[in-house]
């Protein structure tokens, strides 16, 4: 058996509200499946529908290969761990991690055993005493992550785990979380609104949008192919261009003509083109005419981000206005807003979406 969740025909409505609609989704055995989406898209109704927090509208949930619809959380192999920990704060770390394992009347040895390498998967075997209270958010994240472990799911379900990190621990925690799940032989469902995290994290990404499933596919998949403009927006920063395709195979800009041959079902018509800022060429003008194929802008706005320098330019169409995304050489500056630049495209990079 390869799969670890089936989701069949699942939709969830409250009252007149659909928050899911017919989703079916496949969850690999061992994978760490993230789904993304903006607020209010069904990201955690779908993950307590897994979990058994709530029950689905219509739909068929398996797990492990068994009918689960109406198996209530706790008969579930499954574990949550949630965005604000839901620790006890009147019991210490140890006592925390062993709880579920003391419901479940395990003998003491073996809830000594369990709990010690819960908390050494997630490097907090000398934090055993400690009260909630004394830990830092990264470290309530690590005892939460050990309680939900320790019971051994086949699936562990995170709902926004990192969401109350700040930005460098949350880093450092994705990384953590990427260990102990080579660690452990457990499937990971992740929500998140984040894209980066999905990035980072995931084997597949499911990106939801009003209630369904917009895409899936892995993180490289979904930001140089994404089939719809939703997902171009949500999945990376891009430049979104109107145009018109041609069936002969010619992509026509504001600013150019291309060609380049659009995935199978896009149409000769209107377009919107999906440009991502890092294949966009920049260079200063220098002379009065432009190289072949370029085309002149006029830089509006430079960030010096470190690693990368963000520009705005205003290109042909006078109100155009296209990001690229340059890597800085050493000691270099980046370009004062004015420069006058010429710009060049790569088409082959280019996703073509219906308008
Ligand atoms: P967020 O990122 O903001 O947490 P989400 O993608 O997880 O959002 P859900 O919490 O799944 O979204 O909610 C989906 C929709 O269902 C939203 O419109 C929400 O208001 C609605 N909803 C969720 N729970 C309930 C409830 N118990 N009663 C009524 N409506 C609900």
């Amino acid at each position: 058996m390869t799969n670890s969740i089936e989701l069949t025909g699942i939709s969830k409505s409250y009252g007149n509200l659909t928050a899911l609609g017919k989703v079916d989704l496949t969850v690999k055995r061992n994978e760490i499946l993230t789904l993304l989406g903006p607020s209010g898209c069904g990201k955690t109704t779908l993950m307590r529908i897994i979990a058994g927090f709530e029950e689905p509208t219509t739909g068929k949930v398996m797990i492990d290969g068994k009918d689960s619809t109406a198996l209530a959380p706790e008969h579930r192999p499954v574990n949550m761990v949630f965005q604000k920990y839901a620790l006890f704060p009147h019991l210490d770390v140890f006592d925390n991690v062993a709880f579920g394992l003391r419901l479940k009347k395990k003998p003491k040895d073996e809830i000594k055993r369990e709990v010690n390498k819960a908390l050494e998967l997630v490097q907090l075997e000398s934090f055993k005493s400690r009260w909630i209270s004394e830990l830092s958010g990264g470290q309530a994240q690590r005892v939460a992550l050990a309680r939900a472990l320790v019971n051994r799911p086949a699936v562990l379900l995170l709902d926004e785990p990192l969401a109350a990190l700040d930005l460098k621990i949350r880093h450092h925690m994705l990384n953590e979380i990427k260990r102990i799940h080579e660690e452990t032989s457990t499937t990971f469902v992740y929500v998140t609104h984040d894209q980066d995290e999905a990035m980072i994290l995931s084997d597949r990404v499911v990106l939801l949008n009003k209630g369904g499933i917009e895409q899936i596919g892995g993180p490289q998949e979904m930001y140089w192919s994404p089939r719809t403009l939703f997902a171009a927006k949500f999945f990376g920063d891009t430049n979104i261009v109107n145009g018109t395709y041609g069936v002969s195979g010619v992509v026509e800009l504001p600013f150019g003509r291309y060609a380049h041959t659009a995935k199978s079902g896009v149409g000769a018509g209107p377009v919107n083109v999906s440009i991502r800022p890092e294949t966009i060429g920049l260079e200063p003008a220098l002379g009065a005419t432009l190289a072949d194929g370029a085309f002149a802008g006029k830089v509006k706005d430079t960030s010096f981000i470190g690693n990368r320098v963000i520009y705005r330019v205003e290109v042909a169409g006078g109100t155009l206005d296209l990001k690229c995304q340059q890597l800085p050489t050493p000691g270099s500056h980046a370009l004062p807003p004015g420069t006058n630049v010429a710009l060049t495209c790569k088409p082959e990079s280019f996703v073509v979406i219906p308008a």
